[in-house]
């Protein structure tokens, strides 16, 4: 029998959404994040679930979540998602090199791991208004330091009954980054460079979202406006069918037996892709530890060390820039579940985080993070990470991926366990080639970042990924620019 799952908020309002509605929605009333009322378990049924394909499995585990959509709904969506815009049929696949297992979930059309879940959040969210009878348009509304906005783009591009508006720094950006955006095609795609850096960006945004006259308007012509940010349960829920994938993956090549432990390595940011992974474990996915990578940032880090969350440092920019992040949104869920639901001990935490610049937990809600590991690796520290494995085993990590090796690294000699280890690869080299090339090798700093599109093909051997062949050639779409203090009459400009 099929269970249905609802969804109510971390602050206290205890009202329950349809999970179209979360989706709809993205956040609570009150503020606080969606959570699922319980998780759901699966029944691991290790012989039957390992001969799924992707597709397969997604549906397996997202109709766990996602009850009030039907079976075709949810294929729907699915079938939409993940399909040829990979560039392998296999969508995530696996490569074993050092020993250890990488998790690649940057085979998709912007080649970062956003493309797992925001290829798939535009056609739920457009079956989502359906099933509700909301006539209405979406607007999406984005600030990007990089990955997001692009991936966003590329999945709500030509989609009907949304619009997508992407807000980037004009000078935080790589220049790929900059050019995957500017080149985007679709209608009702905009894409505006401001002046200023990213948190300018994200300030005008919220403050967008945050202005009641600004909102009627849009409320009055039928719109509603969200964001494409990882905070909506529709970019979770998907993130969570690729740990099961790859477990099953090992499982059937015979590297681990039925209900072997695994550990997971996540470069981490907003919390979002490492919760998806506790998820699966708490479905049931025989997990031993939850390794929490970190850049620079630290923050996390020091948290799981110490129960104390302390955002008053300055943001440091590293060449991993989807983790240079001080306020992880989606701990705020894990918050809740630590503190077995009580919605009040989570809004005076938020409070003193807001307040102060810093909280700290209980012994008892500590504990309840003894799953997870934190640790964080420094540029540096990356940088030699891609050039040793480059050198043993030919195998290119991009920085992101680079600080989850780095820290892995740490977390073996430090506790000497040998369980059988995934490290996620969070994103392309190829998005970052200047970093990479001049990590392996001085020679290629004096080239800039196409050129060395071409020479890290040659280097690999390899053709040059279909999301950004011929970038440079591509002509630019996207001329918008505004100052920081206009995003809002921007914003206007394309609406009314
Ligand atoms: C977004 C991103 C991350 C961080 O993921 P979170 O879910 O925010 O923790 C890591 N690496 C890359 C390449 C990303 O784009």
């Amino acid at each position: 029998m099929k269970k249905n799952i609802f969804y109510h908020s971390t602050r206290g309002n205890k009202e329950k959404k349809l999970s179209s509605e979360a989706i709809v929605y993205g956040i609570a009333d009150d503020g606080g994040l969606f959570i699922p009322t319980e998780i759901p378990k699966i029944k691991m049924d290790y012989n039957q679930l390992k001969e799924l394909d992707y597709n397969e499995l997604a549906y397996r585990i997202m109709s766990k979540y996602l009850t009030d959509f039907s079976e075709a709904e949810l294929k729907y969506c699915i079938e939409k998602a993940y399909n040829e815009k990979f560039d392998t049929n296999i969508i995530a696949p696996l490569e074993k090199k050092t020993g250890v297992y990488f998790l690649e979930l940057f085979h998709g059309p912007t080649l970062a791991f956003k493309d797992m879940a925001l290829s798939i959040l535009p056609h739920l969210l457009q079956i989502a208004l359906e099933k509700l009878n909301l006539n209405k348009e979406m607007v999406i509304l984005t600030a990007t330091s990089g990955d997001t906005g692009k991936a966003a783009l590329e999945g709500f591009a030509n989609v009907p009954g949304t619009k997508i508006i992407v807000f980037f720094p004009q000078e935080g950006v790589s220049e790929i980054q900059k050019r995957q955006m500017l080149t985007q095609k679709g209608e009702n795609t905009h894409v505006i460079g401001i002046s200023g850096n990213f948190d300018d960006a994200q300030r005008g945004v919220k403050e967008i979202f945050e202005n009641q006259i600004f909102k009627d308007k849009v409320k009055k012509r039928n719109m509603i406006l969200s964001s494409a940010n990882s905070i909506n349960i529709g970019r979770l829920v998907p993130q969570i069918v690729y740990y099961f994938y790859a477990y099953l993956k090992i499982l059937k090549e015979n590297d681990i037996k039925a209900g072997e432990k695994i550990n997971i390595v996540v470069p981490t940011g907003n919390f979002g892709n490492i919760l998806a992974a506790y998820y699966a474990r708490e479905m049931g996915l025989p997990v031993n530890k939850l390794i929490c990578a970190s850049n620079d940032n630290r923050v996390l880090t020091d948290f799981f060390k110490s129960g104390i969350y302390d955002r008053r440092r300055e943001l440091i920019m590293t060449i991993s820039p989807s983790m240079d992040i001080l306020i992880s949104s989606n701990l705020e869920r894990l918050l809740l579940i630590a503190c077995h639901g009580k919605a009040d001990q989570v809004n005076k935490i938020l409070n003193d985080l807001s307040e102060k610049g810093f909280y700290k937990i209980s012994p008892d809600m500590k504990k309840e993070f003894n799953g997870f590991y934190g640790e964080y690796a420094i540029q540096e520290e990356a940088i030699q990470c891609i050039r040793e494995v480059f050198e043993r085993s030919e195998y290119l990590m991009d920085p992101h991926t680079a600080v989850g090796h780095a820290v892995y690294k740490k977390y073996l000699s430090e506790t000497k366990d040998r369980t059988k280890t995934v490290i996620v690869a969070t994103a392309s080299p190829f998005k970052f080639t200047k970093s990479v090339m001049g990590a392996i090798d001085e020679k290629y700093k004096k080239f800039d970042d196409f050129e060395l599109i071409e020479k890290m093909a040659d280097l690999l051997q390899n053709s040059i990924p279909m999301g950004i062949k011929d970038i440079k050639k591509k002509s630019i779409l996207h001329k918008a620019v505004c100052n920081k203090g206009k995003m809002k009459e921007k914003l206007a400009e394309i609406l009314f």
